[in-house]
């Protein structure tokens, strides 16, 4: 079976040899020597700003809304990955929706500035697919109004935008190290700040807010990983470049043989060096895309609708008021083509040409 993504494994022996490491310190967790690091490592793969490794990509949303003390509207992307809105939920705040661009798929900067009321407090926004969003434009705005800007960056490990990490843009920058991610702890994410002082109090929530054994310096969660996970981390790392240039040949033929006449694919923004993580492919109606998918599927090769549903029509978030006509055509119209290290050209060849004739 073909799926959208396989977990990328290293060699066992690689996974092995770090696990050796953890029986002789005999040290399961709480900032070991593993994911001590694997954040110095990540870090100078990166070259990002200051790191803190936590078990998901979800929990580091929830502590940097908590910690920036953000209530109130939070300006949101309906195209994203349901954490992104769940998160914004779960601290008592209101996601206030704004539009994406049809193209990069991002949040339209052009539509924030109308969005903004005297209750709205941060803007959460998603680089979509690992395509950044227009930071700069957002940044202005978040000086403007006094807001903080948090970017759900599950997807950007490795990009760079005008030659920077991704993760360096914003007050707060996550990413979620999942096994269906590129780079995966099985289970896993980070948060990314610059500022110390907010650097700090991210750092301390997510031990519970403990300032040593027996003080605290603040409310904290438990959003640590174990030396298990991070032994996963530090056997995939060293495959990073394998695993980047397999993708971009994927991408590559893809980009070759679709019918581009027949439908789309995202843009990436100028002066990005992308990571190759998903491949989206946009049709001109649902039913087109149900057609495809049947025919993928009837070859048992499993596509995934990402993202769907467009994050403002989900029931509880309660939001009927907010009609989001370019995230709602895309959603109903987007599928994630099969990405991943081992997937050959004949199996290419055979997606490439059932999307061609189904397609229209
Ligand atoms: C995967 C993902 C998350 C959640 O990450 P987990 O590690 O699964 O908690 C959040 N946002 C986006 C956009 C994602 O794709």
């Amino acid at each position: 079976m073909i799926t959208v993504t396989k977990t990328f494994f290293p060699d066992l022996k690689e996974y092995e040899k770090q696990l050796e490491r953890i029986w002789e310190n005999k040290w399961l967790t709480n900032r070991g020597e593993l994911v001590l690091e694997l954040e110095q490592k990540l870090t100078d793969y990166l070259k990002s700003n200051s790191m803190i490794i936590t078990n998901n990509g979800t929990v580091p949303l929830q502590i940097a809304l908590k910690i920036l003390g953000k209530q109130g509207e939070i300006i949101t992307t309906p195209f994203s990955y349901v954490a992104t809105t769940s998160s914004i939920i779960w601290e008592n705040c209101t996601p206030v929706f704004v539009d994406i661009h049809p193209e990069y798929l991002t949040i339209d900067e052009t539509k924030i500035e109308a969005a903004i009321t005297p209750k709205t407090t941060a803007i959460l926004a998603t680089h979509v697919f690992g395509n950044p969003c227009e930071v700069e434009a957002i940044e202005a705005l978040a000086q403007k109004y006094g807001l903080k800007v948090i970017y759900d960056a599950a997807h950007a490990f490795g990009v760079t935008y005008k030659g920077e990490s991704l993760f360096n843009y914003g007050d707060v920058s996550t990413c979620s190290f999942h096994a269906t991610k590129l780079f995966h702890t099985g289970e896993g994410g980070a948060l990314f700040c610059k500022d110390r002082t907010l650097f700090h109090k991210l750092f301390y929530s997510h031990n519970f807010g403990h300032n040593g054994p027996l003080e605290f310096h603040g409310l904290g969660i438990n959003a640590k990983i174990s030396e298990l996970q991070a032994a996963m981390g530090l056997a995939v790392l060293p495959h990073m470049e394998t695993i980047l240039s397999e993708r971009k040949k994927i991408v590559d033929f893809y980009n070759l043989h679709l019918d581009f006449n027949q439908l789309e694919t995202m843009i990436i923004r100028p002066e990005t060096t992308w990571n190759y993580s998903y491949y989206p492919i946009i049709v001109p109606s649902e039913a087109i895309l149900l057609k495809v998918q049947k025919a993928l599927n009837d070859n048992n090769i499993i596509p995934r609708r990402y993202f769907y549903p467009s994050l403002n029509t989900i029931e509880y978030v309660n939001q009927p008021d907010q009609s989001m006509p370019v995230s709602e055509s895309v959603a109903k119209r987007i599928l994630s083509l099969p990405l991943y290290v081992g997937l050959t050209e004949e199996e290419l060849q055979q997606i490439v040409t059932i999307i061609n004739q189904n397609a229209c």
